[in-house]
């Protein structure tokens, strides 16, 4: 049975609720992400401060949005246009890279500079990813599901949102 045929489909409000989800899952729609890669960032934003950074996301996520209601409503072809090597994507890995020295990724907000291991925050993590297991995993989201394996991470706190496991499929 293929996944459009699921049962869960004919339920209108899951149909209604998840019809994003439903559309990249079968290829009608492309995910976020690569609608991100179409906006394109200046050359310079790693120079940035982080104050500056969040104001550029800002700013290109109005972009973005823009951008995604166009795709939504069929007036645009994402493969249409260039991919750019900085882009909003390029943006959030930035950001993402400045937070981890004062961690605040989740409510402990911990402040630790996790690119420093000399101190961890409550999670105990520092910025290494471990494999704890690896194995066949069918169940993931379509969007992000590959037909090969996945691994999971380890040193997470249960107490720790943020860190909690993650699979990931490769
Ligand atoms: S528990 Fe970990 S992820 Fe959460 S804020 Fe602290 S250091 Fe960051």
């Amino acid at each position: 049975m293929g996944f459009q045929s699921l049962d869960v489909w004919r339920v209108p409000e899951v149909r209604g609720r998840l019809d994003w989800y439903f559309r990249v899952a079968v290829n009608e729609m492309p995910a976020k992400y690569l609608v991100c890669r179409r906006v394109e960032a200046p050359p310079d934003f790693r120079e940035m401060g982080e104050d500056e950074l969040w104001r550029l996301h800002e700013k290109l996520s109005e972009s973005f949005h823009k951008l995604l209601e166009q795709v939504k409503k069929g007036s645009l072809e994402l493969a249409e246009l260039p991919a750019f090597r900085d882009s909003f994507l390029s943006v959030k890995v930035e950001l993402v890279k400045r937070m981890v020295r004062h961690c605040n990724f989740c409510r402990w907000n911990c402040r630790v500079d996790r690119s420093n291991p000399t101190k961890l925050g409550t999670c105990q993590l520092d910025t290494t990813s471990r494999v704890s297991t690896y194995f066949h995993h069918r169940g993931e989201e379509l969007p992000i599901r590959a037909p090969r394996e996945a691994e999971q991470y380890s040193s997470h706190h249960a107490t720790c949102a943020a860190s909690s496991a993650s699979t990931h499929t490769q």
